[in-house]
């Protein structure tokens, strides 16, 4: 009979583990299919954090998600989901209840501009902390020891001072590492921040399986975004190439047309290149190219989209930019090359390079792309008709 009791028993606890295995898996399943419907970046990282933050997924109140960044060695915040007070978690909570929310809804329910007005989002992307464990603090130890790291209540207390974490303001978190193929990519930090309920084994277990998966996910993309970037760049300087500038003029006028803003293009062709090659060489010359490519860089602004459109003929769109500003840019950018003494190789001396400028403005001198590069480049002719190194906009 006791016999007979024990095995009852037994065969309920496997059943239980039974299905509660199946229904992990069944989770893992639908995040891990959703992180291959799109290879951005941005879109990717939502899905693993709605995932983990879901309650038909991992069911953390918050998760935040970090990147390492090899070129400077820093660990950077990357996006944060999760409410920012127990009111916005109640709210958001009801909703999804009454709403019957699944997985895929939450995921296909991506906005830049929810994420953008997230008070959680705005302070991870704030933050910035070395990989070296001496100055990065707890994120970097788990990042360098590639192992989840369970931080519970009794020794939140030693960590108060840690340069990342006392922005959460957490009593219990789970740092989980992101494993790529070769190395850990980043982490992700979650908690339970407003219901406080205490973090487990098996949310530990889950965390750390989903993040494998999310690791090879990330780099992925990172690797798509990579080789996207150089086939959309100029081998010689940098610059976005001849394809790309057609890409993301006709996208920035759409949104131009959209937002009612204007948008500007600047035209600028060297004068006397050919006289310049043939005194001091092809390959001087390209020297040249990559210079002034480097002066764009300078005196432009981290929004405008500087590209090589063809020999030594560069255009530089101004998105959001008046007539008067563009004429401005265009000026300084004439002024900084002219003023520059450029090497020209041994035998030779110094050499000065002027170049000459082409403006227009939408939707001031045109409607559509076409016009606006026939503009921009009708103003590079009178430019150079008038005797070069000058700046002109566009006259009818
Ligand atoms: P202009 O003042 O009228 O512009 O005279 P220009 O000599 O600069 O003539 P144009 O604008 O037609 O420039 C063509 C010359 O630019 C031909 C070639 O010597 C040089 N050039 C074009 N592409 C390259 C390049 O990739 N590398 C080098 N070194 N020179 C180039
Ligand atoms: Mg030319
Ligand atoms: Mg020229």
């Amino acid at each position: 009979m006791i016999i007979l009791v024990v095995m009852q028993e037994k065969d309920n606890l496997l059943s239980e583990e039974l299905n509660k295995a199946r229904a992990e898996l069944s989770i893992l399943y639908e995040i891990s299919n959703a992180m291959h419907t799109t290879l951005k970046l941005d879109e990717i990282l939502y899905i693993i954090l709605t995932g983990v933050t879901a309650h038909i997924g991992l069911s953390f109140n918050r998760a935040i998600l970090f990147l390492v960044n090899k070129d400077t060695g820093m660990l950077e915040g990357k996006m944060g989901i999760g409410p920012d007070t127990a009111e916005a978690a109640d709210s958001i909570w009801k909703r999804i209840d009454t709403q019957r929310m699944k997985l895929e809804d939450l995921i296909s329910s991506f906005s830049k501009d929810k994420l953008d007005s997230s008070k959680l989002n705005f302070l991870v992307k704030s933050i910035s902390v070395p990989c070296i464990e001496e100055k990065g603090g707890i994120l970097a130890v788990a990042l360098n020891d590639g192992m989840s790291l369970h931080i519970a209540k009794d020794k939140i207390a030693t960590l108060k001072d840690d340069p990342a974490l006392k922005l959460f303001n957490s009593d219990e978190f789970v740092v989980v590492p992101l494993q790529a193929k070769n190395n850990v990519i980043g982490l992700i930090v979650a908690d339970n921040f407003v219901t406080r309920k205490p973090i487990t084994k098996d949310d530990i277990r889950m965390l750390t399986m989903f993040a494998n998966q999310a690791g090879l996910a990330i780099e992925s993309s990172q690797l798509y975004e990579q080789t996207l970037i150089r086939a959309h760049t100029d081998a010689l300087t940098g610059l976005w190439n001849h394809g790309y500038f057609q890409h993301k003029l006709e996208q920035l006028l759409e949104k131009a047309k959209e937002e009612t803003s204007y948008l500007s293009l600047i035209f600028v062709d060297i004068d006397d290149f050919k006289i310049f090659n043939d005194t001091c060489g092809h390959q001087k010359g390209d020297e040249i190219l990559v210079q002034i490519a480097g002066l764009f860089k300078e005196v432009s602004r981290k929004f405008d989209y500087l590209c090589r459109y063809g020999g030594e003929e560069f255009a530089l769109i101004l998105p959001n930019t008046n007539l008067k500003d563009a004429m401005a840019i265009a000026e300084r950018i004439r002024v900084v090359i002219n003023n520059r003494h450029f090497d020209s190789g041994a035998g030779h001396p110094p050499q000065n390079i002027a170049c000459s400028l082409g403006v227009a403005t939408f939707p001031l001198h045109a409607r559509n792309k076409a016009e606006l590069i026939k503009a921009a480049d009708k103003a590079l002719y009178e430019a150079k008709h008038k005797g070069k190194n000058n700046v002109v906009s566009f006259s009818y």
